[in-house]
C-alpha cells in the first residue's frame, strides 16, 4: 500500500467504493464519475503506478479480469460493446497515479465521440514505425 494513494485507500477500505467484484489479487469498482451509468475501474492490488511498472504475470490476470467485468456488463447492462482504456502518464490524462483500467459500457447513439484522426504526410508513417521497432525490447 501506497501512503496517499486513492485507490489503496479504496483496496483497503479506508475509502468507501460500489465494487463490483474482488479478489486477492484484484479489486474493481464503480468510478466516482461515470463516463457511462457503470463505468468501472479495474486495480491492481498491488501498488503499481502504471502499465510500466506492473507485474508481467499481474498485468495478464488483471485483463482476465477486466474480460469478466466487460462480459457482466453486456449481460447485466444490456451493453452493446465496452471501451478498454488505460490512461498511463499524466500527458495521457493519468490522474491517479495507481494502475488502472477504465471499463466503458456502450451503447448505440450513446453520444461518445471517438477521438479525432489525422492522416500522415510522405514518409512520416515508415519512420515512425522504424524508430518504434527500434526499441521494442522483449524481456
Ligand atoms: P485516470 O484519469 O487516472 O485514468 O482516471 C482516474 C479515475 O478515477 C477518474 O475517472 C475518476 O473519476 C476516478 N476517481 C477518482 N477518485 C475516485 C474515488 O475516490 N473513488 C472512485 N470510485 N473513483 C475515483
Ligand atoms: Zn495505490
Amino acid at each position: 500500500m501506497k501512503t496517499n494513494c486513492i485507490f489503496c485507500k479504496i483496496i483497503s477500505g479506508d475509502i468507501p467504493a460500489y465494487k463490483v467484484y474482488e479478489d486477492s489479487y484484484v479489486l474493481a469498482f464503480l468510478d466516482i464519475a461515470p463516463v457511462n451509468p457503470g463505468h468501472v475501474l479495474v486495480v491492481p492490488k498491488i501498488h503499481s503506478s502504471n502499465l510500466d511498472d506492473i507485474d508481467e504475470l499481474m498485468l495478464g490476470y488483471l485483463m482476465k479480469v477486466v474480460r469478466l467485468i466487460g462480459r457482466s456488463m453486456k449481460k447485466s447492462l444490456g451493453a452493446n460493446g465496452y471501451n478498454v482504456i488505460i490512461n498511463n502518464g499524466a500527458v495521457a490524462g493519468q490522474l491517479i497515479d495507481h494502475c488502472h483500467v477504465h471499463l466503458i459500457p456502450r451503447h448505440p447513439k450513446d453520444g461518445l465521440t471517438p477521438w479525432p484522426q489525422a492522416k500522415y504526410k510522405d514518409d512520416e508513417p515508415r519512420k515512425l514505425a522504424a524508430k518504434i521497432k527500434a526499441n521494442v525490447i522483449v524481456c
